[in-house]
């Protein structure tokens, strides 16, 4: 598909062509990613949905179900969470699930549609028997005919590969947001600590979930920076969730001002834009950004979202309404393969 406004659109300094493989070479510019948020909303969109129907089949929209097997009480300070131990949010704390707790959860999240399984385990950094525990739960999972993926925090590479011998498919490590404002949100940990895990994960061959979160505060020149930072990975992910904050008592960033809806979505429409074969994923938030936002999102290129009426310990729409909503819009669930 050509148009006239796509040839005046800003691109990388090594455009890809639909059917390229994401490539090292292809580098964004923060200016440029900048130059594409502030579009005018109507062609960021078409020019969104023009790289989304190049890329992608139409209607298909990826359903992942997040469970937190070990909640709570994490040493980190990342100030929109609830399961710091730094804030009094009032999560209590929970040790790691069993086997058969997960197991039961996986079958439930296989039987309303979820093709693939999330477990989220509030750790700054697994020690190497956690590593032997959740490789359990990920052989349990993946028995069932379930895509797995792990967030537990910073890995080692021979975590990482363990990892991956018990059957991950993918680890979730987010950027949350540019290299300048990360300071303002955590300090506990470094930017470079990030993009060192996500290196040990892809060196073992494990496929990466990486994003980042929109309203802590951040400039539109951060949104920019994030989403260069994930498209210049090399290769980009092949899943990029796209949080919108969802405020929580007692957390730092609890007051933040809340994200104008049409600036979420042209984070959407920037990510896909730039990451062409990635998963992009709509996923904290989304009950505040009711349902027509959520419309424009998928218009907009997301083509996942996180399924189940819990997220890690804040709330998400139930099944049922998700469901409907997809019908209406004449979406359907990524069917198991
Ligand atoms: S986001 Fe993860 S690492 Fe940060 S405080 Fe929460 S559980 Fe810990």
């Amino acid at each position: 598909m050509t148009s006239t406004f796509l040839a005046d659109a800003p691109t990388p300094a090594n455009h890809a062509r639909p059917g390229a493989e994401p490539a090292a070479a292809q580098r964004w510019s923060v200016q440029a990613v900048q130059d594409l948020l502030e579009r005018p909303f109507m062609e960021l969109l078409w020019q969104a949905q023009a790289v989304h129907r190049a890329h992608w089949p139409a209607g298909d929209i990826e359903l992942a179900t997040l469970l937190s097997v070990k909640t709570g009480g994490c040493p980190e300070n990342c100030g929109y969470c609830p399961q710091s131990s730094h804030f009094d949010t009032g999560v209590p704390a929970q040790k790691l699930m069993e086997v058969d707790e997960v197991r039961a959860a996986a079958q439930a999240a296989k039987s309303a549609g979820a093709t693939r399984f999330c477990m989220g385990a509030a750790w700054r950094a697994p020690k190497d028997r956690d590593i032997e525990k959740m490789s359990e739960l990920i052989r349990t999972v993946k028995d069932l005919g379930l895509q797995t993926c792990a967030t537990l925090g910073m890995l080692q590479a021979h975590q990482a590969q363990a990892l991956r011998d018990a059957g991950l498919d993918y680890y979730n490590h987010n950027l949350d947001t540019a290299p300048e404002y990360y300071g303002d949100v955590v300090s506990t940990r470094s930017y470079q600590d990030r993009l060192d895990t996500l290196r040990h994960v892809r060196a073992a061959g494990v496929k990466v979930c990486c994003g980042g979160i929109i309203g802590m505060g951040e400039a539109p020149v951060h949104r920019a920076g994030l989403i260069a930072q994930l498209a210049n990975l090399a290769p980009y992910p092949e899943s990029v969730p796209i949080n919108s904050l969802v405020p929580v008592p007692g957390t730092p960033l609890a007051g933040s001002a809340a994200v104008d809806p049409l600036d979420f979505v042209r984070v959407i429409a920037v990510a896909r834009i730039t990451m062409p074969r990635a998963r992009v994923r709509l996923s904290a938030g989304r009950e505040q950004l009711g349902e027509a936002v959520q419309a424009l999102c998928f218009l907009a290129g997301a083509n996942s979202i996180f399924y189940g009426d819990r997220l890690l310990v804040t709330g998400n729409p139930d099944v049922t309404a998700d469901q409907r909503l997809l019908a209406r819009l004449g979406l359907r669930g990524t069917p198991a393969r």
